[in-house]
């Protein structure tokens, strides 16, 4: 039978006539960290597959391996399961799956308060599952949710997220507003990466939160959701706690009100997986980029989530415990310690809020483009800013 890989593409043969289980064993991969796809329907472990039948095995998540008693019948409703989450020792056929993701998604937003059915939401999208995953379930559940899309640049692999961002919202008939990085500001995110102090996906963070902010603030969005899942927070907050950076401890919450010049800031996936999110972009049928971001090597995010995948393959549940324990019982303690809280100015050069002259964005963007940052005081600079987002008094006091 013919097995196709994905991460890099590529296809095998091996035997069939025996059960998914004993084809990912042979091929050492934990059942845990993919999809395995027939005909586009998912199969658990436990499914056969026949000599002529073709595979998919989509990894959703790194590292971790090891066994454990397989559940093939939905918690909720005894049908055959087409998914099993082990930290919550259960396995969901189709229709409670989708409905189990509804929950925890809804269960989020009204904990944290995160909007309302009359506030206008712009989703971050990538065109990875997440994102598009996050995107849907607001539309479905009849929010008021556009979508932006910022390219960064990165060759085929921006070329294809684009194109699947776009098709998405054709298909939704939902607004997308498309930002490109070199068009609108001069640089894309590989060139980024070899000029100047900070690393690829040092400044890509940077730019996509700078933007996504500024895009809603300029089209008056009420709030910015991102599609940041269980997984992406749990090695985030291992990450910080590792050398006990408690100013960003304290910034890590699934729902950051809006100040001035910031706007609301939500993470309505993070009660859910990335295996989690991955299942429902596919059982929905969304069709999201697969592939890795070709510079991911550099993410150091990585490491933390393969550490925390080898603890939960043998502590089922550890993860989420890690996180959403974090969120229920100690992040209150580090509220207070959000560096330079009370004392954001407009940077010189754009007007966002920052805490030196020049906000973190401006000082690397110009270090790229090799310019010298200097306050709005020449005719061109003050052309160039006219179309930016500048408070009044900040401008007309250096301009
Ligand atoms: S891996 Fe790095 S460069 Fe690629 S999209 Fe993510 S943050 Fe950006
Ligand atoms: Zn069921
Ligand atoms: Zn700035």
């Amino acid at each position: 039978m013919n097995v196709r890989l994905r991460n890099p593409d590529r296809e095998l043969q091996v035997a069939g006539g025996r059960k998914v289980k004993d084809i990912l064993a042979e091929l050492a991969i934990d059942p845990d960290t993919v999809l395995v796809i027939k005909d586009r329907t998912l199969l658990t472990r436990e499914e056969r597959v026949g000599e002529d039948d073709s595979i998919e095995i989509r990894p959703v998540i790194s590292g971790g391996a090891k066994s454990h008693r397989p559940l093939t019948k939905c918690r909720r409703c005894r049908q055959p399961a087409v998914i099993e989450l082990r930290r919550h020792n259960a396995a969901f056929c189709q229709p409670c799956f989708l409905k189990y993701f509804e929950d925890q998604v809804a269960r989020a937003i009204k904990h944290f308060d995160m909007f309302g059915l009359e506030d206008r939401i712009l989703v971050a999208v990538s065109g990875g599952k997440d994102s598009l995953a996050l995107w849907d379930m607001l539309l479905s559940l009849g929010y008021r949710a556009s979508g932006m899309y910022l390219g960064l640049g990165i060759g085929d692999y921006s070329d294809r997220s684009g194109r699947v961002a776009h098709r998405f919202a054709e298909e939704r008939v939902a607004d997308l507003i498309h930002v490109d990085l070199r068009e609108d500001y001069g640089f894309d995110v590989p060139a980024a990466g070899t000029k100047g102090s900070r690393s690829t996906c040092s400044v890509c963070g940077l730019s996509k939160r700078y933007i996504f902010n500024r895009v809603a603030l300029d089209h008056g969005f009420d709030v910015v959701a991102t599609g940041h899942n269980l997984d992406d927070e749990a090695a985030t907050l291992l990450g910080n706690t590792l050398r006990w950076q408690t100013e960003y401890m304290a910034r890590q919450f699934p729902a950051l009100t809006a100040r001035e010049g910031l706007v609301k800031k939500v993470k309505p996936l993070h009660r859910l997986s990335e295996r989690e999110t991955a299942a429902y972009a596919f059982l929905k049928g969304i069709d999201y980029v697969v592939e890795e971001c070709p510079l991911v090597a550099g993410n150091t995010q990585l490491r933390y989530k393969d550490t925390l995948n080898h603890l939960e393959a043998g502590s089922p549940g550890v993860k989420a415990a890690f996180y959403l324990g974090y969120l229920d019982r100690a992040a209150d303690r580090f509220r207070d310690q959000v560096a330079g809280e009370g004392d954001l100015v407009a940077c010189e050069r754009c007007g966002q809020p920052t805490t030196g002259r020049f906000c973190a964005f401006c000082r690397t963007r110009a270090q790229v483009l090799g310019d010298r940052l200097s306050p709005p005081a020449d005719d061109q600079l003050a052309r160039e800013l006219s179309d930016e987002v500048l408070p009044a008094e900040v401008y007309g006091r250096n301009g």
